[in-house]
């Protein structure tokens, strides 16, 4: 099987795993802040959170934002859920904004507009979450504009977008948001088994998350001691939870770090092969953007035929060819539903889903592997619907 995505481990990243393991710590040891610190420099960010999941600093991005009940959270539907559960996990409510159909991340100008209206409703959002699809990074710049007029924060989810530039910078650096979120996931660009961390530049924000990954429990701090209190004394003040990364994984992450240029280019070689030789098939290819340079976590084409998506899909699947489809639109997932949303709401965001092929992509894959992938897909387009190949 090619596989859609996968994680390159070295013997180099094992021995990183090991030396944690048989170190004195296996978890709230020196690693998680070196990794810390590596990623913050690496992307321009004063502060660096590690967690156990991007879902978590997600959950932690939404509470040091303030986020809570009878609050609003916007995102794009094109997206994993877990772009919007965040604001579920803090009581608040979430609505969506539709895709540009060329980008297929969430469009500024339908932000816009339903902002406008939000505004006469008061049903502005508190907080905006921009994903990166695939990498390439969202029109920041507008989205920092209107923020800066309707009064919303913004978190990004990078959680495909490590490594990729805006406007010359790396994504993370916070230029035109509040806090950025990298996933660690294997199919990602650099994996630690599971593992996020959340990017910030203002202090405070950096000081919330840390607390609430840990119980919001403060240690024994010169301020908390008093005459009849130890070193012994913790205190909790605030409800928090246990979202902390281990040791095993941070060093993992500091060993897949040190490749992640690499990574990340040959991604762009794959990618640019993937446009090179798919240009004549009855396909739409990614359109990329000038001020983007993406890390290119997927590479989706959309059929110019919908309806032939099934059976391409199974064929390639019959194949051996692990494709796949990112993502359903996440307002037409029973939970979603069940809170009034439904099919039709956004558009866009459906009709590319409808369309949407996700190709193999990974820094392993070889050009051979990549022409058989080109191949036999450019078969099944040409193919008629019903005939069965031998
Ligand atoms: C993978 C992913 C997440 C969740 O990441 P985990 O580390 O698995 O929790 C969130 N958002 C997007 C867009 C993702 O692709």
């Amino acid at each position: 099987m090619i596989p859609y995505g996968k994680q390159n481990i070295l013997q180099e990243d094992i021995e990183a795993v090991i030396q944690a393991l048989t170190s004195d710590f296996l978890t709230q040891g020196p690693r998680v802040k070196q990794f810390e610190n590596a990623i913050s420099k690496k992307v321009g960010a004063h502060y660096a959170v590690a967690t156990n999941s991007a879902t978590s600093s997600l959950h932690l991005a939404c509470l040091a934002l303030g986020l809570c009940e009878g609050q609003i959270l916007w995102t794009s539907p094109n997206t994993f859920v877990a772009s919007a559960n965040c604001a579920r996990y803090c009581g608040a409510e979430v609505d969506f904004v539709d895709i540009n159909p060329h980008t297929y991340n969430l469009c500024p100008i339908k932000l816009e507009e339903k902002l406008k209206i939000s505004r006469k409703n008061k049903t502005l959002p508190s907080i905006l979450v921009a994903v990166h699809l695939a990498g390439q990074s969202c029109n920041m710049k507008a989205i920092h504009a209107l923020s800066c007029e309707y009064g919303f924060k913004i978190i990004e989810d990078a959680s495909h977008a490590i490594g990729g530039r805006y406007k010359g910078e790396y994504i993370g650096g916070g230029q035109f948001s509040d806090i950025t979120v990298f996933s660690f996931h294997p199919v990602k660009i650099i994996t630690c088994a599971e593992g996020g961390m959340a990017l910030t530049n203002q202090v405070k924000l950096a000081e919330t998350m840390t607390h609430l990954r840990s119980h919001g429990i403060s240690y024994a701090r010169e301020d908390l001691l008093n005459l009849s209190e130890g070193a012994w004394y913790y205190e909790q003040n605030a409800l928090g939870m246990n979202y902390r990364m281990t040791e095993l994984q941070a060093a993992l992450g500091m060993s897949q770090l040190t490749r992640l240029d690499s990574f990340v280019k040959r991604r762009k070689a794959l990618a640019k092969r993937y446009h090179e030789k798919l240009l004549s098939l009855p396909v739409i290819l990614p359109t990329l953007l000038n001020e983007c340079d993406p890390s290119w976590h997927l590479y989706v084409i959309q059929l110019k035929d919908p309806g032939s998506r099934r059976r391409i899909f199974d064929a390639l699947r019959a194949q051996q060819i692990g494709v796949h489809v990112h993502y359903i639109p996440v307002h037409t997932q029973p939970y979603y539903r069940q809170l009034g949303f439904d099919w039709g709401d956004f558009v866009n965001a459906e009709n590319y889903y409808h369309a949407a092929l996700s190709l193999p992509l990974f820094f392993d894959m070889t050009n051979k592997q990549q022409d058989k992938v080109i191949s036999v897909l450019s078969e099944l387009l040409f193919e008629k619907t019903g005939e069965k190949t031998a």
